[in-house]
């Protein structure tokens, strides 16, 4: 039997890579639903060529442009608009498999609708277990759901702990491997261009992502993403600069064993890998060439030059709150860097200046997490003004 994917943020990077992926096994997969947040005409266009039964517009907005578009191209897609929408595409007839793809916190809901509903999740949305992770992994585990990272790292990790069956006692540490951002060796960072920032030396990614990788704050919500994912404290999951991309992350065991995945850099690889979990298909990536490779290399990262690393240890450590906190301060603090309203290494200040008033209380709730999102972006855009 063919599985249904419904894949949430259809038109980004990641989206255009599984669909990538899933029309290289049409034996296997069945596109139920696609969604976006405003690129109507892109979402027309990948409808025409994969016709899933449904189609959302998170922009209420941009519902009847969808709509029109659709009927233009002579589609028979169901259209739906709005962000409530997106849960609806999930739990549509004939999905089990869910590709969270949509970038930052707004990827939470329907996430977790997919966990209820008991889905096969790919997730690639770390905002959305970086602010939720207990409530997210709950819903996994009560919805008898499956959660499979896509993040290059945390499915090498994953890959990693196959043999371990479950047990955890024999891990000494997570290693996660960063490429160092195109800032790795530039020591002055105070003139940094959002174009310059979104150059990165070895994938091609969405912008936010992109300057993420630039602050190594994407590091650091791999670094929550995986204590959630793995279960490891933030004292066990260590993070070690590897500007070529190829190790894509390690396990130490007690015994002294390192396990690593090795790859090149390319996105389609874990989709393959958590689209056909346990079996292995084909990705369309390129043969890993070692005699073209040369030397892999290893350094520390920088921790004065991207204070965003160390903050989100901070935030791990202080709690969900905080990790609700600092990822809103950081979405806020990333859009406006990208809008030209604050300077590269305003985005660190603003996010430690967030998460000085972050509170204590972890959310129980989805509400209360959405609630501390509001209060946090609210305390970020007042600093982001202040400082413009
Ligand atoms: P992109 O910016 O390329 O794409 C984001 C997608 O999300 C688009 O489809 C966009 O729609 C949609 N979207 C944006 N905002 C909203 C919203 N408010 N409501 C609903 N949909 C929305 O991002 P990426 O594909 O690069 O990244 C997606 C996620 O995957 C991120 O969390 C990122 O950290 C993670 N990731 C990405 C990797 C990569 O290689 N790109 C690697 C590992 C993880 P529209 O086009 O209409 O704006």
């Amino acid at each position: 039997m063919k599985h249904g994917v419904a894949i949430l943020g259809a038109t980004g990077s990641i989206g255009k890579s599984a669909l990538d992926v899933i029309e290289r096994h049409p034996d296997r997969f069945r596109v139920v639903a696609l969604t976006a947040h405003s690129s109507v005409s892109a979402l027309v266009a990948l409808c025409a060529r994969v016709r899933p039964d449904f189609a959302v517009i998170a922009d209420p907005a941009r519902e009847s442009a969808l709509r029109e578009g659709l009927a233009a191209a002579g589609l028979p897609t169901e259209c739906l608009g709005g962000a409530a929408a997106l849960s609806s595409a999930v739990t549509a007839p004939g999905v089990d498999t869910v590709i969270a793809a949509i970038v930052g916190a707004a990827g939470l809901v329907p996430t977790l609708a997919a966990a209820r509903a008991g889905h096969r999740i790919l997730l690639a949305n770390k905002e959305a277990i970086v602010c939720a992770g207990g409530l997210l992994m709950d819903a996994v585990r009560t919805g008898e759901a499956q959660l499979l990272p896509l993040d290059s790292e945390h499915s090498a990790i994953h890959q990693c702990l196959a043999g371990t069956a479950g047990t955890r006692g024999g891990v000494r540490r997570l290693i996660l491997t960063a490429s160092g951002g195109p800032f790795r060796t530039r020591t002055e960072l105070s003139e940094v261009t959002p174009e310059q920032a979104c150059a990165h030396p070895n994938w091609v990614m969405g912008r936010k992502i992109s300057v993420d990788s630039a602050t190594l704050m994407n590091k650091g919500l791999e670094v929550i993403e995986a204590s959630w994912l793995f279960g490891f404290a933030p004292a066990n999951i260590d993070v070690v600069v590897h500007p070529q991309s190829v190790v894509h992350s390690m396990v130490e065991f007690v015994d002294g064993s390192v396990l690593a995945q090795l790859g090149t850099p390319d996105m389609r690889t874990p989709l393959a890998y958590a689209l056909a979990f346990p079996e292995r298909v084909a990705s369309g990536s390129d043969t890993l060439d070692f005699l073209a490779l040369g030397a892999l290399t290893f350094e520390a990262p920088d921790y004065a030059r991207f204070p965003c690393l160390r903050l989100a240890y901070d935030a791990l450590r202080a709690g969900p709150a905080a990790c609700v906190w600092l990822n809103a301060a950081n979405e806020m603090a990333v859009d406006a860097f990208l809008a030209r309203r604050l300077s590269f290494l305003g985005i660190a200040r603003v996010i430690e200046a967030t998460l000085e008033q972050a509170p204590l209380q972890a959310p129980h709730s989805i509400d209360e997490v959405l609630q501390g999102d509001a209060s946090a972006r609210r305390k970020a855009g007042a600093l982001i003004e202040r400082s413009a």
